[in-house]
């Protein structure tokens, strides 16, 4: 299929080119010595993780230990409540760990193995991608040190008691705002001492190239399963996709499987209390082309051009950018983004909770509103969601801060 002069028939092997680039975004703007690590990443990427017996042991994982496929539902009484269009869910929820985060840190953490490196190296905001990668670490045993500020430590308690009982390191970040970006700054410092012997590993599809690429492919086996279980159930393809995007891997996942396909596909950021910057993490709604964290994507910036203060309900969501892949498709058009505020999310917790017996993450909770939203503008079709995760660790907040509707 051919949309505004892209071929998307060869549209994800030519996607990035081999400096990184989507379009104008991506790229790798780092130190010398951090290069050289990336460098030896992409080598080993290429030919490791495109080799049969890397891709048949991750598949073994996939099903042994993680349980895939996990299924679609389709959420019967929600879309009777509605009218006519049919909604239904990729239950991420369902993957070992509880989310879609598990699906590219596996990957990550079975290339280290290969490489014969002894250590994976990340960072963590609300502590769900150090779960994840402590997890894939004790799988394989590799050390594992996740750097994480002392604001967030106190914060998310419950996941950093998983990360040592997983065995990792939770090593603390007091400077600055002692938040994720020290962390990842942290993160990145340690990388650039001990590269020889550890593996960096990022939570999302953002970072240095190969990291946009590498979590996109190792993610795309959501879409992959989405699209056949859909066409299986139903005959067809859904007339619409959506998922969350933070810094966008569960969304990636998702949609470089309908790409390709006459599918309309919607990314839905998180609008928060409201449009003033501070207020919210939309970056592509409201962002502007510029460099963090060592990519070039679209991003929130302060004054100063530095990356904005950000805000959601949603801890997974509050990034200033995206991953450059998005910032690309959102250019082209191929891919509408959309925000969705604090209350919609709430009120779409509740709903899928209490009509469907599923309590999805706020992070995915996100989605779920926007989906109902458009299956009231459509009229007839099916719209398939991606629920990233569960929701299980947001019950104090949520009993806490809206209590039980
Ligand atoms: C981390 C997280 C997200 C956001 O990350 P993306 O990289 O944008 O997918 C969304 N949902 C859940 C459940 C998460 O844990």
């Amino acid at each position: 299929m051919k949309f505004n002069g892209i071929d998307f028939d060869t549209y994800l092997k030519n996607y990035p080119d081999e400096k990184g680039y989507f379009g104008k975004y991506g790229g790798s703007y780092i130190s010398p010595e951090l290069q050289k690590a990336m460098d030896e990443i992409t080598e080993a990427y290429f030919t490791i993780c495109k080799s049969s017996k890397f891709i048949s042991e991750l598949r073994r994982i996939r099903k042994e230990f993680q349980g895939r496929p996990t299924p679609i539902s389709h959420l019967e009484r929600l879309s009777t409540s509605l009218g006519n269009v049919q909604l239904y869910v990729k239950r991420e929820d369902l993957n070992h760990t509880g989310a879609h985060k598990l699906n590219h840190c596996m990957g990550e953490a079975l290339l280290a193995k290969y490489m014969g490196k002894k250590k994976v190296i990340a960072e963590t905001g609300a502590g769900q991608h150090g779960v994840a990668i402590a997890t894939a670490a004790a799988y394989f045993g590799l050390e594992c040190d996740v750097y994480m500020g002392s604001v967030d430590i106190k914060k998310q308690a419950p996941n950093v008691a998983r990360m040592k009982i997983l065995g990792a390191n939770v090593i603390e970040v007091t400077h600055g705002l002692a938040t994720l970006k020290e962390a990842a700054d942290a993160a990145f410092d340690a990388y650039a001492r001990e590269y020889k012997d550890a593996i960096y590993c990022i939570g999302s599809v953002v970072g240095p190239h190969p990291f946009p690429m590498m979590v996109r492919d190792f993610q795309s086996i959501v879409g992959i399963e989405a699209r056949e279980q859909f066409i299986e159930m139903t005959g067809e393809l859904p007339d619409a996709v959506v998922a969350c995007v933070g810094g966008g891997s569960n969304s990636m996942g998702m949609f470089s499987g309908f790409l390709n396909y006459p599918v309309d596909i919607y990314g839905v950021e998180p609008l928060g209390r409201g449009t003033a910057l501070g207020d919210h993490a939309a970056s592509l709604k409201y962002g502007s082309e510029g460099i963090m964290h060592g990519f070039n994507s679209i991003m929130l910036k302060d004054e100063n051009g530095d990356p904005a203060p950000v805000y959601s309900v949603a801890s997974g969501l509050d990034y200033p950018s995206s991953g450059p892949e998005h910032a690309f498709l959102h250019d082209l058009g191929r891919v509408k983004y959309d925000v969705i505020s604090d209350d919609e999310t709430i009120d779409a917790f509740f709903t899928l909770s209490r009509l469907e017996g599923i309590i999805p993450a706020i992070e995915s909770s996100h989605a779920v509103a926007y989906g109902i939203k458009l299956a009231k503008t459509m009229g007839k079709g099916s719209v398939l969601i991606c629920l990233s995760g569960r929701g299980d660790k947001d019950m104090d907040y949520i009993i806490e801060k809206y209590g039980i509707r």
